[in-house]
C-alpha cells in the first residue's frame, strides 16, 4: 500500500461536553479512505463519496458495543449507483461504491461534485445490535453531499439534533490527502446557551479536511467542533479497513446458486472466480474444488449456505 500521502494511523475519539448534554465523535480516516480508493481503483469524485460514507460508518459505529454492526446504504440515482459501507464497534470499516470510475467536473465552489455523483434517493441505516431483528430506518437524501444527508437522517429518523461534517481531500495524483469528520449530537435537555454556542461554532468552522491536512488529530477536530464549550474525551480507538470475506463465505454463496447453475458454471468455465466487492480480494475455486461443491449440492449433501 502506498502510504506516501497519508498520515499516521486512523483514530476515532468519543467525547462529551462537561454538562453532559452534547455527545461527539470525531475521526481521522485518511488511511482508510486511501486504502478504499486503492482497492476500488476509484476516480476522485467516487473516492470522495466513498471516503465520506466510510467516515460516516466509522463515526456511527462508535456508539456500538461487542460485535454489533452498522450498515449505511446510500441509494441515489446519480452515476455512482449505490454506496454501501459498514462499520463495527472494534473499528473495522469496509465499503464499496457501485461505479468507482465515476469522475465529474468540479462544482461551482471548485469542490469534487459528490452531490451530482450521488443524485437523489434515500439513505438507509441498519444497526445490527444482536437482537432478533436489526434496527433499520431511512430518510430521503437532501443534497447527496452525504454529511447533510446524515444530519437530516438523524433528525428525522432518530430525532437527534446534530452537526455533521465529513470530508475527503483528493490529491492531484488521485490519492487521498486527508479525510475525516465528526458528528456532534445535542441531547434532550441541552440549554439554549449550549445550542446557540454550537450553532455559532458550526458557522465558523474550518473544513475538517483543512484541519486534518494541517496535521490535526481527532482530538483537535473535537476542539474545533466544541469551540468554547468544555468537553472531555471518553475513549479512543484505532480504525482500519477490514473485510470479513473468506473462501468459506465465497463457497457458501456459490452453494446458494443451486445444482443446475453450478453444473453450468462447471461445464462452461471449469472453475469459479469470485471477487469481493468490498475489498477486491479474488477467490478461485479450481476444477476439483468446484466439482466437489457441485456434487455436494446436487446430491443434497450440502449444509445450508453461509451468507
Ligand atoms: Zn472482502
Amino acid at each position: 500500500m502506498n502510504n506516501a500521502s497519508v498520515g499516521p494511523s486512523d483514530v476515532r475519539v468519543r467525547a462529551i461536553s462537561e454538562d453532559g448534554t452534547v455527545r461527539a465523535v470525531a475521526a481521522v480516516t485518511s488511511t482508510l479512505a486511501e486504502e478504499a480508493r486503492r482497492r476500488q481503483q476509484s476516480a476522485p469524485t467516487a473516492t470522495a463519496a466513498l471516503g465520506r460514507a466510510l467516515t460516516a460508518s466509522a463515526l456511527l459505529a462508535a456508539a456500538l458495543k461487542g460485535d454489533q454492526k452498522v450498515t449505511v446504504r446510500i441509494l441515489g440515482d446519480g452515476p455512482l449507483g449505490a454506496i454501501l459501507v459498514d462499520g463495527s464497534a472494534d473499528g473495522d470499516v469496509r465499503g464499496y461504491v457501485q461505479n468507482p470510475s465515476v469522475d465529474l467536473p468540479l462544482n461551482d465552489r471548485r469542490k469534487l461534485d459528490v452531490a451530482s455523483a450521488v443524485g437523489k434517493g434515500t439513505i438507509h441505516i441498519t444497526r445490527d445490535l444482536g437482537l432478533r431483528h436489526p434496527y433499520e430506518a431511512s430518510a430521503p437524501l437532501v443534497s447527496g453531499e452525504i454529511g447533510e444527508d446524515l444530519t437530516y437522517y438523524l433528525a428525522r429518523s432518530e430525532q437527534i439534533r446534530s452537526v455533521v461534517s465529513l470530508g475527503v481531500l483528493v490529491d492531484r495524483d488521485e490519492s487521498v490527502l486527508a479525510a475525516g469528520g465528526f458528528v456532534l449530537q445535542v441531547m434532550p435537555g441541552a440549554s439554549s446557551e449550549v445550542i446557540s454556542a454550537l450553532e455559532a461554532q458550526a458557522a465558523a468552522l474550518q473544513s475538517v479536511t483543512t484541519l486534518i491536512r494541517s496535521g490535526a488529530s481527532a482530538h483537535d477536530v473535537l476542539s474545533s467542533a466544541f469551540g468554547n464549550l468544555s468537553w472531555r474525551a471518553l475513549d479512543e480507538r484505532p480504525i482500519q479497513f477490514a473485510c470479513t470475506c473468506s473462501l468459506e463465505r465465497v463457497s457458501g454463496v456459490l452453494q446458494g446458486l443451486g445444482c443446475e447453475e453450478l453444473q453450468t458454471l462447471y461445464e462452461e468455465q471449469g472453475q469459479a472466480e469470485v471477487t469481493c466487492r468490498f475489498c477486491g480480494e479474488r477467490y478461485v475455486l479450481d476444477a476439483p474444488a468446484l466439482r466437489a461443491l457441485m456434487q455436494q449440492v446436487c446430491t443434497g449433501e450440502a449444509p445450508s449456505p453461509i451468507n
